[in-house]
């Protein structure tokens, strides 16, 4: 099988660290954002034959798109990446509804719109892998963070039913759920506060998460899993 990753989120970040890893494996791979730049910026890093494409994974168009382009380009997707995400942190009642409706749109709709759009392909060829970027907030909860925490908590869900729904077609769904992780989305927190609440006193690297991503994008038994890389600290929240 031909190895071609789309990596949505891929410029910068965690998604970027996937892309440094996968490309040194051999794949070829298309790095999306909705920076064309930055995104060209990161997949010529990368050395090779790697495509950048400008994409809003909120939009049901520009998804679509992307993926007629890479089909063109690269060849059929069999292994998709969603690692795009932003969060808009505040206390419920003051959370805009505009910041809400963005959350959802780019962290859960903006998923099941790729994986449905890579889906049309893999079921074509009978396989595929897909790993989805989910948080410990997800899973556990976050005060200040509540939105956040539902798209990322429905993308589990979202995660474990498609993985049912497509075990038969040979293609598997996997979850990584990252802890505090330095990258831009992290760079105002208060690092000194926060790491003293996390068992190995520090926030990862984004190519810490990276290597669980690319584990269970190469696996071949699991499906419908969450990994969790958060140096301990879902034990304490
Ligand atoms: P970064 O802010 O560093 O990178 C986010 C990436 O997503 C960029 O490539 C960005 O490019 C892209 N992106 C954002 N919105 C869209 C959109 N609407 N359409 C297409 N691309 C988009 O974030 P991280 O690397 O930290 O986060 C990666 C994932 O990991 C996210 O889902 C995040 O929620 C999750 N995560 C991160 C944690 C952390 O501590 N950093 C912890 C837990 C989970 P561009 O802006 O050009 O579109």
């Amino acid at each position: 099988m031909n190895k071609v990753c789309a990596i949505f989120g891929g410029s910068r970040g965690i998604g970027r660290s996937v892309a440094q890893l996968l490309a040194q494996k051999g794949y070829r791979l298309a790095i999306i954002a909705r920076n064309l730049e930055v995104a060209k910026a990161a997949a010529g890093d990368l050395g090779g034959d790697h495509l950048a494409f400008r994409c809003d994974v909120a939009k049901e168009h520009d998804v679509q798109n992307t993926f007629e382009e890479m089909e063109k380009n690269l060849g059929r997707v069999n292994f998709l990446v969603n690692a795009a995400g932003i969060n808009r942190d505040s206390l419920l009642v003051r959370t805009k509804t505009e910041d809400m409706i963005s959350q959802l749109h780019t962290n859960l709709l903006g998923s099941m719109l790729t994986c449905k759009a890579a889906l049309r392909t893999m079921i074509q060829q009978q396989g595929g892998s897909i790993v989805n970027v989910g948080s410990i907030t997800g899973l556990k909860g976050n005060s200040g963070q509540t939105v956040y925490c539902a798209s990322k908590g429905g993308l589990v869900g979202f995660s474990r039913a498609l993985a049912k729904e497509v075990a038969r077609k040979k293609i598997r769904v996997n979850v990584v759920a990252p802890g505090f992780i330095h990258t831009d989305m992290t760079k105002d927190l208060n690092e000194e506060h926060l790491k003293k609440n996390i068992p190995l006193q520090r926030f990862g690297e984004p190519v810490e998460v990276a290597h669980a991503v690319v584990f269970l994008l190469e696996s071949s038994y699991i499906t419908g899993h969450v990994l969790v890389v958060d140096g301990g600290l879902q034990l304490v929240m």
